[in-house]
């Protein structure tokens, strides 16, 4: 295997060779390493320089980039971990040559995760990480964090698989991102209340092809009945863009407040807010001594996110405009327009063209040409 050494934020660690382009996929390496996922470890460095933790466990760490990271850059404890032999040999490498103060186990995630317990975990396989968020709700004592990269079951493209890992209905329309995320929310919710902890949000995005939580998890039956009362469903018309939010395990039988027609139940899912304004203003000022490389594109991120309205899905303006059969005023006219009238409304960290807002249709049609 050719090794490279490589720099993300303030540290240096060996991955396997890629071209410029990135032109053979991160996967087909032996050890897994994927360049475009910087903005997700960058993230992980920021956020957990605004918490309180003495140590974190990278349960899947392939080259063992975030922990190695994680170490110089937190100066948090990190315990790498990989169950493939190849994967270790590096990890090693690059614990001994940049992060000595790093450990090292070779095991399944699962196996460390049900035998040790750490205030920080970090699942973050190659697909769905369905499989590890029960060991990994009894393993974290402070904070999870989780990253998925299956959303094509996530987000209802393939929607046998996402039913059958996260026991949840996806609808693949124009705010699949949104409900790919709020589906894995709410699954790694139900993995964690059945030990009667509870969770909350305190940064969580979806980007290109991956969905990353950072969930902070607490104790006690009455938090984790807490957290149970986000769990509801969106229930979509099937013939126009209305779609309406419900609370509660059981989905309702609902009809479209416009046309009539019966609504598609999405979900269960978390109805919640995704975010902490909070934490997200904290990483905003941590941002600037940072030295991350992705930098900018953080920035524009949590600014968005900052401002993000807390419905559980977007109306796509081009999606509208061609319901409509409209020609559209610019994104930024038609949010000015709805605030103007008292509405709130704001863009979304999902989409470049999507919009959250409580007005209703009317309104909303009224102000887009
Ligand atoms: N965190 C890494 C990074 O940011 O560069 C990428 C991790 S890669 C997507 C997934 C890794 O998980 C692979 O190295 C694989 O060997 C490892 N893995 C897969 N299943 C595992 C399991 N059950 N236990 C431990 N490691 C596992």
């Amino acid at each position: 295997m050719e090794l490279v050494e490589i720099k993300e934020g303030k540290s240096r660690f060996l991955v396997p060779a890629q071209d410029e382009n990135l032109n053979f996929p991160p996967g087909s390496a032996p050890v897994f390493f994927n360049k475009r996922m910087e903005i997700n470890r960058d993230l992980t460095i920021l956020l957990l320089k605004c918490l309180d933790a003495e140590n974190y466990l990278d349960a899947m760490g392939a080259s063992g980039s975030r922990g190695i990271r994680v170490s110089k850059e937190c100066n948090i404890h990190a315990i790498i971990n990989d169950k493939s032999a190849e994967a270790i040999s590096l990890i090693e490498y690059n614990r001994e040559t940049y992060a000595p103060e790093a450990e090292v186990t070779q095991c399944d995630a699962n196996v460390i995760m049900s035998e040790r317990r750490f205030d920080v975990v970090d699942i973050d396989p190659f697909g769905t990480p369905a499989p590890f968020i029960d060991a990994a709700a009894g393993c974290a004592k402070k904070y999870l964090f989780i990253t998925a990269t299956d959303t094509a079951p996530l987000c209802g493209a393939h929607l046998k698989a996402g039913m059958r890992r996260y026991f949840a209905r996806p609808l693949n329309n124009e705010y699949h991102s949104e409900t790919g995320l709020r589906i894995l929310l709410g699954f790694a919710v139900r993995e964690i209340v059945k030990y009667d902890r509870g969770v909350e949000p305190l940064f969580c995005f979806a980007k290109e092809h991956f969905v990353r939580l950072h969930l902070k998890l607490t104790y006690g039956a009455g938090r984790a009945d807490k957290a149970m009362e986000n769990i509801g469903y969106i229930h979509q018309c099937p013939k126009c863009p209305y779609r309406t939010e419900q609370k509660g395990l059981l989905p309702k039988t609902l009809y479209c407040e416009e046309c009539g027609a019966p609504l598609t139940a999405v979900g269960p899912l978390w109805t919640g807010p995704v975010s902490r304004t909070d934490i997200i203003e904290q990483m905003q000022e941590m941002l600037p001594d940072s030295e991350l490389g992705t930098q900018n594109k953080i920035e524009k991120l949590l600014a968005t996110c900052k401002d993000e309205l807390e419905t559980s899905s977007f109306y796509d303006y081009h999606v509208l405009s061609r319901h409509w059969k409209v020609s559209p005023v610019a994104i930024e006219t038609v949010i000015e327009r709805l605030k103007e009238k008292g509405f709130r409304a704001s863009r979304v960290h999902y989409a470049g063209t999507g919009i959250k807002t409580d007005a209703p249709l009317s309104e909303i049609r009224e102000s887009l040409s």
